[in-house]
């Protein structure tokens, strides 16, 4: 219980959508954020190398059990711990350790605090978020590692056997891994943040968590009732009477809502006087293809291509590749896929190809112009995505163009991809369509000179408010300057539909902008015929175009370019938004 038992509020980071109300479970874990250094004779140096290597394989073989044991709900994220397989013999951890016993003749522990706490400030550095908050992986290994050094216990989740909110410092996946989903129905942290694994996976379960509270396992104890709310990033430690009653009722109405949703999500997204919209799902690895067909999705609006080239030490072989892209393509056609060829900067790659990133990354050599500083690697994922266009709808999409040379460029590789393709008789479709995020702004300004060049434009809102509104994506003390809403961003965003439709280039939407309903009738009057979302968010976005008409959308966009600050438009839509649910007129007879 909170010291004196009363109601108490924790404010955190939204993980994954719903409302839970149940017993807490603290998962009560010892930290290593403290490691004693000793010094060791010459002669012990051996020895401590061979417990070293002990625990390691130890952490190895853990791993290896908890695949194979990994309920069929997680099954398409042991991927992850396949990963912590990997980064377990990773240099920078696992040489660099082995070489700090040696060379300084310390204890293991020490030596393997040091190398972690270098690779965490190489990750804190990294300009992308969701590579940043992959630092959690490695914590999860080090946590491992060191607990075999020391031979404290792991936590056993499994024997669990009761329903439970579950209290945490951090999950990391291998425990979520062992998460019984007929007890946990939900889970909350004090670390992670909305792209770490742990809300990827909760998102997955599908159960509501909330992340990134900092204080929860020091305020909650095992057993004080506790109220999650997924969607809002709030939790409610000891809830009295009157707000049980309130979140109850939430509860009530979130899960008709969502059921009402479902039943209809696979009918097509068509406003009331007949625009069809097609609804799409963003995915980062194959097995999500699945969610995003079973919740209505028309295709993959945005297939982010990273994650195969992440965690290892040698590059994808286009076969590789090029095997998963088909299945992907085959599973969905004749829905398309859209693939994103390589977001990444140099220091995310093997590490046979580091580059120096520079201060600035999201600056630097990021996205397309490391793929066209590194042909071979750029032509062997266009090569794969190629050859997978003859076994579906796959079309190909250009990270953080800038300028039209870049586009020049991405069309001269395709064509001596493709000439290498036919060289050695490899089917491939030669009318693949290609496709540019609109995310910099200088290609939202100057998209009349981009069109030309292209099938289509797809708003990577994400980067492109980042980049607009000089706001980090990543940085908490500016995420309230963060507005899709912003006029500018408006403005930038009708100038590029107003070129789209002259010059007949599809217009869609893959950033996060395209998942809120409330954006939908902006988007709609807009004229973007294809938004990309999260999958979950999916159904929702569905459900609200069937509810609007075109005109109602443009009047209220109209009223929307008069407003000059976020929160009016925010207002607006939000005002418009409460009158269609009450079933009014909004917008009607309205300046
Ligand atoms: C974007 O920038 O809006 C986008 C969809 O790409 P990412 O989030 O992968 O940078
Ligand atoms: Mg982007």
């Amino acid at each position: 219980m909170t010291a004196d038992g009363r109601e108490e509020i924790l404010t955190g980071i939204p993980g994954s959508p719903g409302i839970c109300i149940g017993p807490a479970y603290l998962v009560d874990r010892q930290d290593f954020d403290v490691v004693d250094r000793y010094a060791l004779d010459q002669g012990e140096v051996a020895e401590e190398v061979a417990r070293f290597k002990k625990a390691v394989r130890k952490a190895d073989s853990e791993l290896t059990k908890l695949i194979k044991k990994s309920p069929k709900e997680f099954s398409q994220h042991a991927y992850i711990l396949e990963a912590h397989k990997a980064l377990l013999h990773d240099n920078a951890l696992y040489g660099r350790t082995i070489e700090t016993i040696k060379k300084m003749r310390v204890n293991s522990e020490w030596a393997l605090k040091t190398a972690v706490d270098r690779v965490r400030l190489v990750f804190s550095r990294i300009e992308d978020s969701y590579i940043r908050e992959r630092v959690s992986d490695v914590s999860h290994v080090y946590n491992r590692v060191m607990r075999n050094l020391m031979g404290s216990q792991d936590v056993e989740l499994d024997k669990i056997n009761r329903r439970v909110i579950l209290v945490a410092r951090d999950i990391s996946p291998a425990e979520a891994s062992q998460l019984q989903l007929e007890w946990v129905m939900s889970f909350i942290t004090d670390l992670g943040g909305r792209t770490s694994h742990t809300s990827i996976i909760a998102r997955t379960l599908q159960i509501p968590a909330v992340l990134g509270l900092s204080t929860a396992t020091q305020k909650i104890r095992t057993g004080d009732i506790i109220i999650v709310d997924g969607a809002a990033g709030v939790v409610v430690v000891n809830p009295d009477d009157e707000t049980l009653a309130k979140y109850q009722e939430i509860k009530d109405r979130y899960e008709a809502y969502r059921a009402q949703v479902a039943r209809k999500s696979h009918l097509p997204a068509e406003t009331r006087d007949g625009m069809l919209v097609a609804v799409n799902g963003n995915i980062e690895l194959a097995e999500e293809v699945v969610a995003v067909l079973d919740l209505g999705g028309d295709g993959i609006g945005l297939y982010r291509t990273e994650f195969l080239y992440l965690n290892r030490r040698t590059l994808p072989t286009e076969q590789e590749l090029f095997e998963t892209y088909k299945d992907i393509a085959e599973i969905l056609n004749p829905r398309p896929v859209t693939i994103r060829t390589l977001d990444i900067n140099g220091d995310k790659v093997a590490s046979g190809i580091m580059t120096d990133e520079g201060d600035n990354p999201a600056l630097g050599l990021r996205a397309i112009r490391f793929c066209l500083k590194f042909p071979e690697i750029f032509k062997n994922q266009l090569r794969a995505i190629l050859r997978a266009s003859a076994y579906g709808n796959v079309r190909l999409l250009i990270p953080m163009i800038s300028n039209v040379e870049e586009i020049l460029a991405v069309r001269r590789l395709i064509a001596e991809a493709a000439d290498e393709l036919a060289a050695n008789q490899e089917p491939y479709s030669d009318k693949i369509e290609l496709g540019i995020m609109i995310e910099v702004p200088s290609a939202a300004i100057a998209a009349d000179l981009f069109a030309p060049h292209v099938d289509f434009f797809s708003l990577g809102t994400n980067d492109l408010i980042q980049y607009t509104l000089a706001v980090d994506r990543g940085n908490k003390h500016v995420a309230d300057l963060f507005s899709s809403l912003h006029p500018a961003v408006l403005r930038l965003l009708k100038n590029v539909a107003s070129v789209s439709a002259k010059h007949h280039v599809r217009l869609a939407m893959c950033g996060e902008m395209a998942g809120d309903p409330l954006h939908a009738p902006l988007l709609l009057a807009m004229g973007f015929t294809e938004l990309s979302m999260h999958p979950r968010a999916i159904p929702t976005v569905k459900n609200t175009v069937r509810t609007l008409e075109m005109s109602e959308c443009k009047k209220l966009f109209n009223r929307a370019m008069k407003k000059s600050t976020c929160g009016e438009v925010r207002d607006l839509l939000e005002s418009f938004s409460k009158e269609k649910a009450a079933g009014g007129q909004p917008g009607a007879n309205k300046p």
